[in-house]
């Protein structure tokens, strides 16, 4: 049967149009009304809702539901429950009550907790949040909800998105009304997560236990063609991949993620998906959908997918670039500058908001975008740097500047595209250029985060933003509610903001080390380590910021603390501990049996007589090689075992600074030995094998 992509479409969603057919009318109201202006729902209302979603569900094959969470692992969790209920003549019915939908209770202390829930207390909570749609995936019904312990603390990354978004609202509605607008009803941060991932063949990706445990290669010499060439990015879409395109879209679709882009990127066997943007929750409950249907339509085209932020060395890794806007609730997008910017008052306060923030917490946003993973990308020409800045583009910011120094703004004329050919249309072009090495840039009428990781839930940065952001409307709507003179204050606020936060401004190129320097100048901070970076989690304005507005109280962002450092050593235990066993249980014994054969044939020589210099050379080098190898993995385990320190902070420091760089010592011995050996013998696919098998 032909696929029809407009049937198709949100087929397996309980969208609005399916709400309002299967729903009674007042039920319909009632429902939409929690979800337009965060109203909770009366429990008689849920169960005829559990009662009709349960219907749906059913006549579209579903057997169960799920309560659908998002834990602190950036991953989604959720136990399948079916909707039978068992009668005494032996018969089932099948049930989903009000109850059901609205309360889960999972196991909180078997999820990352940061010290909040122990075994012995282990109750947690999910909580249905009808904001975002369920949806049937696999057979089962999907409820998402948050996910918070018995004390009511926040578990999971949701909670504190979903306290950010009310409380972002609340301040851009002040904002908005103090310029007119009598019609909208709520703001709603809006977010299009786009995402890098590789794809490699399965039995490759099966045959390396790096790739499998630690989602990256902890071993391997670079591929005889890199990136160099630059012709992977926007090329023909090889055959299998863009099966695996086609079938994972499809996936999508049917559950209403609005996919929309799909390109080659940069590196060898890396591509990208692009939604279109949404509402900041769905958003990201859509990106970690994306995610995950990734790596089974990969696995089901015995492919997989990789969304490791570095999963190759000396090869671009992966971001997932947060594009965020803010729009009223009738879908007036506050970031668009309109025609003449300088006249649009609204937009240039929204605007010196932003750059207030970021400048004041940089700091957050830097640990927004904060994980081992990603460490080894920032920074390394291929991503923002670790230092933030804002790229504005030369128009806006020449009009805020003109603004502080009392300049009056000359109003710009449309620039149109010349290409010198006649046959080619023209067009207006955009006021600004792109600028593609700024971790934070204005791209027209939303900003692009460009820092967040690939394999990251979008979920924190966005809730940073939104938090961060909140603050400096709240400050600005203060000054404009009680102001006497209001085109002066604006003037005020924005020389203010510039005065004293356009350092943050740098419309150039943001790879350079001119620029490393700058900022220094400037006093910008590069906060280049994940530790330090998480460290500054625990700064006075930052958990003053977060409790002020209540998106995380001082236990919560403690614990998430503790989660974040934790994370940080366990990933390098375990990196470390994969690398003893492939080098000891395969790569070792291996290059012994190569040497052997070598030793073998060398003799075969000398009784003929024969010395060859090459392969004695080549015995000698190996001999060595295994032994110093050896020697370093000793050095390792040694390393390992001595330390027995228990808090996460100091695992993580010694982990960083003892461990890390024994692996990387490791890893340059070994990958020369890869150099040398014989390709047939070495017992894991090299990268030429990895990056170019499909
Ligand atoms: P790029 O050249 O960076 O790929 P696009 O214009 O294609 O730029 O947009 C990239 C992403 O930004 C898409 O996911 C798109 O939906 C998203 N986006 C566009 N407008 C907004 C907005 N107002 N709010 C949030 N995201 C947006
Ligand atoms: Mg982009």
């Amino acid at each position: 049967m032909k696929f029809n992509l407009q049937k198709s479409f949100g087929n397996m969603v309980f969208n609005d149009s399916i709400m309002k057919e299967k729903l009674p009318s007042d039920t319909y109201k009632n429902l939409k009304n929690s979800i337009k202006f965060n109203i909770p729902l009366n429990p008689n209302t849920a169960d005829i809702v559990a009662n009709a979603l349960k219907d749906w569900a059913i006549e579209k094959g579903a057997t169960h539901f799920i309560h659908w969470f998002q834990p602190m692992t950036n991953i989604t969790a959720g136990k399948h429950d079916s909707f039978i209920s068992p009668q005494q003549n032996g018969n089932i019915i099948l049930e989903f009550s009000g109850k059901e939908l609205i309360k889960g209770e999972p196991d909180a202390s078997s999820f990352p907790n940061g010290g909040i829930r122990n075994t012995f207390e282990a109750r947690g909570y999910t909580a249905w949040d009808c904001t975002s749609p369920a949806f049937i995936k696999d057979n089962s019904l999907y409820i998402p909800t948050a996910f918070c312990s018995y004390t009511g603390e926040a578990l999971d990354a949701k909670t504190p998105l979903l306290r950010s978004m009310e409380s972002i609202s609340k301040h851009a509605m002040r904002i908005i009304k103090i310029f007119g607008n009598k019609n909208s009803k709520t703001v709603i941060p809006t977010v299009g997560a786009e995402q890098e991932y590789f794809l490699i063949d399965r039995e490759v990706y099966d045959s390396r236990l790096d790739l499998k445990t630690c989602g990256r290669t902890i071993l391997g010499s670079p591929a005889v063609k890199g990136q160099e060439m630059e012709d992977h990015y926007c090329g023909r879409i090889r055959i299998r991949v863009s099966k695996f395109m086609q079938e994972l879209d499809k996936a999508l679709w049917e559950m209403g993620v609005y996919s929309k882009t799909k390109h080659n990127e940069v590196a060898p066997a890396q591509h990208e998906l692009a939604p279109v943007f949404t509402s900041a929750n769905i958003a990201c409950d859509h990106n970690q959908l994306i995610m995950e249907t990734m790596r089974i339509v990969a696995k089901k085209n015995n492919l997989a997918c990789l969304l490791h932020e570095k999963p190759f060395k000396g090869i671009n890794g992966s971001g997932k670039h947060n594009n965020w806007s803010l729009s009223t609730n009738d879908g007036q997008n506050l970031l668009e500058p309109g025609k003449t910017p300088y006249e649009n008052l609204q937009f240039l306060i929204f605007i010196s908001a932003i750059i207030k923030s970021i400048d004041k917490y940089s700091d957050l946003i830097k640990l927004s975008a904060s994980s081992i993973g990603n460490e080894y990308r920032l920074g390394g020409n291929e991503a923002p740097p670790s230092i933030v800045s804002i790229f504005l583009g030369k128009p806006i910011t020449d009009i805020l500047n003109n603004i502080a120094d009392g300049q009056i703004q000359q109003p710009y004329t449309s620039k149109f595209l010349e290409t010198k050919v006649s046959t080619i249309p023209k067009f207006i072009i955009d006021n600004s250029d792109r600028n593609r090495t700024s971790p934070f840039a204005f791209t027209g009428n939303k900003f692009e985060f460009r820092m967040v990781g690939s394999s990251a839930s979008v979920s924190f940065s966005t809730c940073i933003l939104n938090t961060i952001i909140t603050e400096s409307l709240d400050q600005f709507a203060t000054i404009l509610e009680n102001s006497k003179d209001i085109d002066m204050d604006i003037k005020i606020i924005i020389s203010e903001t510039m005065n004293n936060h356009g350092k943050i401004i740098f419309n150039g190129n943001s790879y350079s080390q001119e620029w490393k320097k700058e900022a220094n100048i400037r006093g910008l901070e590069d906060i280049s380590s994940t530790i330090d970076s998480i460290n500054h989690l625990l700064d006075e304005k930052n958990i003053n910021i977060f409790s002020k507005y209540n998106i995380l109280s001082k236990s919560e962002i403690k614990s998430r603390y503790e989660i974040m450092m934790e994370n940080y050593y366990k990933t390098i235990s375990i990196e470390a501990s994969v690398m003893i066993d492939m080098i000891e249980k395969s790569i070792l014994p291996t290059t012994i049996l190569y040497l052997g054969k070598l030793a073998k044939i060398s003799l075969n020589l000398n009784n003929l007589s024969i010395e060859n210099k090459y392969i004695s050379k080549s015995i000698l080098d190996i001999s060595k090689k295994i032994d110093i190898i050896d020697l370093t993995l000793s050095k390792l385990k040694i390393a390992i075992n001595d330390f027995t320190i228990s808090s996460h902070i100091k695992k993580s420091v010694y982990y960083r600074d003892n461990i890390l760089p024994i692996l990387s010592e490791i890893r340059e011995y070994t990958d020369d030995l890869e150099i040398i050996i014989d390709n047939k013998f070495w017992p894991i696919p090299s990268y030429n094998k990895i990056l170019y098998s499909i």
